[in-house]
């Protein structure tokens, strides 16, 4: 079970023992799914739209997407979440022992996935005094002969970290020399991005045939619990990726594919209201948590969450390290907060601020308390 799951699962434990617990930790918009996309999903379910569907995915989102990225269907492959996409690519490219290189903190999944299909994860550290962003001499010293990938997520979850365009010419002249290794580009962000948003593919079409795209309807449209996303790239990788698909759970929903053409091709003013409400938020809570003795962050340049630097608290309170601080934090204060090393990156902890401004400025409140209490 991963960390996250843990950390929601105690939090629920403490609420059902009558607890007023408050939980900043699960990554998912507050917002609810537009109603004309529940209203798609209705009508393809009345309609009878509630066969199988093709494995890659029905040839309308199919369509939708690849017409949305200019390239061809061949070049998409529809998934139940994004995370499924992933998955299909390691278990389709992974021999024993090949590595993947992971700029850390990464998303938690990242390294079990690439365990899971049998490879190595090869994690590079990147603090927070370098932006929490890969350099071109990290990547250049973390690849071998024996790396298959680089997994790259901008904006990133835990850090909200992006990349600029001249950040990314960098690694791909790295890239350029090392042809054995591929890019996987996890952007399922990319419209909760608060500055312009670059996109891998984009900005280095000349490593475009080993370039793998990774999105999704989950977080920009607020449709997590649809469970729609999808890989972009060559085509031979997008058919590996489907034959892995075809023998796990076989095409995905109907009715959310239905769903997120909605989605894809309806009112998008929704995506611009939406990421101004998030960085609001995001300038109130790292407001707060810079104001906290021992706590210090960089502001996320995307995505919905803050990772700050707590050592200094960590230190002030004798506690071993981040996960027992996030113990305590939820003991005393029953607040659930992520603890750094489940992101790689022992020493911070992870809020997220895809929550209404009363509920953070509670949960803000209650971190404040307790870490004052530490005497930093
Ligand atoms: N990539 C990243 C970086 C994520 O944070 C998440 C969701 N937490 C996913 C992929 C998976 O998205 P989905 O829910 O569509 O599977």
């Amino acid at each position: 079970m991963s960390e996250i799951v843990q950390v929601s699962e105690a939090a629920r434990a403490m609420r059902d023992a009558g607890h007023d617990v408050i939980a900043l930790s699960t990554g998912e918009p507050d917002f609810p799914t537009p109603p004309h996309v529940v209203e798609a999903a209705h009508r393809a379910a009345v309609n009878g739209d509630t066969n199988y569907t093709p494995t890659g995915g029905t040839a309308k989102l199919r369509a939708t997407v690849a017409e949305g990225a200019g390239v061809e269907p061949a070049n998409v492959v529809i998934s139940t979440g994004a995370k499924q996409s992933i998955a299909n690519a390691m278990l389709a490219t992974l021999d024993p022992g090949d590595e993947v290189v992971m700029p850390v903190p990464f998303w938690t999944s990242y390294a079990d996935i690439v365990r899971m299909a049998g490879g190595v994860p090869v994690l590079v550290d990147c603090p927070m005094e370098a932006g929490f962003r890969l350099t071109p001499a990290q990547l250049e010293t973390a690849i071998t002969s024996r790396t298959r990938w680089l997994m790259l997520n901008a904006p990133s979850n835990p850090s909200g970290a992006v990349y600029s365009a001249e950040d990314y010419a960098g690694l791909a002249e790295v890239l350029e020399r090392h042809p054995h290794v591929w890019i996987m580009a996890d952007e399922i962000y990319e419209h909760l991005s608060f500055v312009p948003f670059v996109s891998f593919r984009e900005t280095v079409p000349g490593l475009r045939d080993r370039t793998l795209v990774i999105n999704g309807v989950s977080k920009a449209y607020s449709m997590t619990g649809w469970r729609v996303g999808w890989g972009i790239g060559p085509a031979p990788l997008i058919k590996a990726m489907t034959a892995v698909q075809g023998q796990v759970t076989s095409g995905g929903s109907s009715i959310s594919q239905a769903a997120a053409v909605a989605a894809l091709t309806g009112d998008q003013s929704l995506l611009a209201e939406r990421n101004a409400a998030m960085k609001a938020r995001r300038d109130r809570v790292v407001a707060a948590l810079d104001a906290m003795p021992g706590v210090s962050c960089l502001v996320p340049d995307g995505a919905f969450y803050a990772f700050p630097n707590i050592e200094g608290a960590i230190k002030a309170g004798g506690f071993d390290e981040d996960g027992v601080f996030c113990k305590a934090l939820l003991e005393a204060e029953a607040l659930a907060l992520v603890p750094g090393r489940a992101f790689g990156m022992p020493g911070h902890l992870r809020l997220s601020f895809a929550y209404a401004d009363a509920l953070l400025d509670e949960g803000l409140a209650r971190m404040g308390r307790f870490v004052a209490g530490l005497g930093a």
